[in-house]
């Protein structure tokens, strides 16, 4: 099996971690990525503990520890009355998980991933390298890249994000579907924000269909803030297309004191905003000779930040499933078996979660039962020791 090359299509999260799972079982995978440079978009990203297992076991925990932090508590705050409807504390995290709840920059996550599998893998990144078809036979497969090169591999991973072409190729066009929620996103240099006092760790500010969220960076030295709110239509394409700050100012009017002094402190040419899509979920992620991860398999909506945690948690199973098997036909039915159930159920809940969190009567968040990522078991799961 370690024989078997392994084209991956796509360097974001979910490709690297698959692509290091599977340098670290022994196979030397190639990943292409369109992108002309490494450099992930975005701002903070949450690596739940379920995700953290993964990454612990392709040896990340040091890298981690020194770039992420860790919220020791996680708040939920009315957007009228500023009174704190759930406090979940994180400090037992490890105990209750087994590993720690941590907030990294995207960037920094995504250059861990890059430094740990070129130094296994020094040539095993293409860049500019962007697949724009793929035929599969009972031999390989043949990538076309779009300078028209080829290039054939035994088995292609499918890590091409939300609008994959290999999900495409392999299973046909399911339209990408605006879910009716946008993402405004802006990081501010702490010192920016004079003696403005934040309580520790993460928070949130619920309202109907709104909710604005704000945690510490890279040791407290930035701020992540992100809102996410319902809004009818959405065309653009891009994931940096600037934002109007009057425009997130407006529709977080007379939210409490520490919002305003937030939004007041991103700076206008760097808050970003795009438009959330997702799709229907397959009832298969694999096909022969082709296993889909991360976004490209499962796109969710980012209310549980589960979107990368999934990722990773794929990359870390396909990579088991693949040191474990006799042969690639039984490792993709293993990768199948272990994922798709966990998959579809997390696409659902994600979607659940932010119907709660924006419900018309905030209130409820503190009259109702808690329903979350801790109360739904998603941090129990291990993607090192599930069975396969
Ligand atoms: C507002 C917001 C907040 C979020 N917060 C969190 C969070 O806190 N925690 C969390 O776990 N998740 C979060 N997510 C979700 C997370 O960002 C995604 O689920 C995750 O990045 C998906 O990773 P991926 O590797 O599957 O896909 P991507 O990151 O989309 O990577 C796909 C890669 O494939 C490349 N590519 C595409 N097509 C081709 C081609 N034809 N040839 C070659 N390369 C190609 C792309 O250039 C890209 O580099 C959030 C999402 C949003 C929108």
């Amino acid at each position: 099996m370690d024989k078997l090359s392994i084209a991956i299509v796509g360097g974001g999260i979910g490709g690297l971690t698959a692509a290091l799972g599977l340098a670290r079982a022994g196979f030397r995978p190639v990943v292409y990525e369109q992108a002309p440079a490494l450099g992930e978009v975005g701002a903070g990203l949450s690596v739940t503990p379920n995700a953290v297992k993964g990454l612990a076991f392709l040896g990340l925990d040091d890298a981690l520890s020194k770039m992420a932090s860790e919220p020791l508590q996680q708040i939920v705050r009315h957007h009228q009355t500023n009174q704190v409807m759930v406090h979940i504390d994180r400090k037992p995290c490890r105990t209750q998980y087994g590993a720690a709840y941590l907030q990294i920059h995207r960037a920094d996550m995504h250059q861990i991933l890059v430094k740990a599998f070129t130094e296994m893998v020094p040539d095993g990144i293409r860049l500019d390298a962007a697949v724009a078809s793929m035929t599969t036979g009972e031999s390989g497969c043949t990538l076309t890249m779009s300078n028209g090169t080829q290039t054939t591999a035994d088995l292609v991973i499918g890590a091409d994000g939300l609008r994959s072409n290999v999900r495409q190729w392999c299973f046909g066009g399911d339209a990408v579907r605006y879910t009716g929620h946008v993402a405004y996103r802006g990081l501010i240099p702490r010192s920016d924000l004079g003696d403005l006092e934040m309580a520790e760790g993460s928070c949130a500010w619920a309202g109907p269909g709104r909710v604005f969220l704000r945690y510490p960076l890279r040791g407290g030295a930035l701020i992540n803030c992100v809102m996410l709110g319902r809004s009818d239509h959405w065309a653009e394409e891009s994931w940096s297309a600037q934002a109007d700050i009057a425009e997130l100012k407006g529709a977080l009017a007379g939210w409490p004191d520490e919002v305003q002094r937030l939004i007041d402190a991103i700076n206008k040419d760097r808050c970003f905003k795009w438009g959330l899509f997702d799709r229907a979920p397959l009832s298969s992620i694999t096909c022969p000779r082709v296993a889909l991860l991360g976004d490209a398999a499962h796109p969710m909506l980012p209310f549980f930040a589960q979107g990368a945690a999934s990722a990773i948690e794929d990359g870390v199973v396909l990579s088991r499933c693949m040191a474990a098997s006799r042969n690639l036909t039984e490792a993709l039915e293993r990768y199948q078996h272990a994922r798709l159930e966990r998959v579809t159920l997390m696409q659902a809940q994600s979607s659940e979660g932010g119907e709660r969190l924006q419900a018309s009567n905030t209130e409820n968040l503190r009259k109702e039962p808690l329903k979350n990522e801790d109360t739904l078991g998603i941090f129990h799961y291990d993607p090192a020791s599930v069975p396969i």
